[in-house]
């Protein structure tokens, strides 16, 4: 997708610090880390929100969240815990709309959702 920062960083047209990739999956350090462990997982294929997958493409859910316990177990924090959040839409302030996964940790995480 033309102009998407995170097709771009697929691309390696913008540099990122990836921590994990596969076939499916690319992951990589948030620019602007609210904790500790901030990763940010995104499929390889274009999709811009939840609202937007399919019975088609739903299957990168799995891959996410797969990558995420590999990322989790390489950054020391499997055990510990972790939140795994997903913004979508403009209420919920999702700024890149390319879906995303949030791997947050490394800290106690508070019980905040607004
Ligand atoms: P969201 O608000 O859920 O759309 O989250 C987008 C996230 O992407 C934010 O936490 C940004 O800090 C992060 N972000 C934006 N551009 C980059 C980039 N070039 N490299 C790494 N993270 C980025
Ligand atoms: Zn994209």
């Amino acid at each position: 997708m033309d102009n998407c920062i995170f097709c771009k960083i697929i691309n390696g047209q913008i540099p990122a610090a990836v921590v994990y990739e596969d076939d499916r999956v690319i992951a990589f350090k948030d620019i602007n880390p609210v904790a500790p462990v901030h990763i940010i997982i995104i499929p390889r294929e274009h999709i811009a929100s939840v609202n937007d997958l399919t019975v088609e493409n739903a299957g990168v859910l799995t891959d996410i969240f797969l990558a995420a316990q590999k990322i989790a177990e390489k950054m020391g924090i499997a055990d510990k815990g972790y939140r795994l959040i997903n913004n979508c839409g403009a209420d919920a302030g999702q700024t890149v709309f390319h879906m995303h996964f949030h791997l947050l940790g490394g800290i106690v995480l508070g019980p905040k959702i607004i």
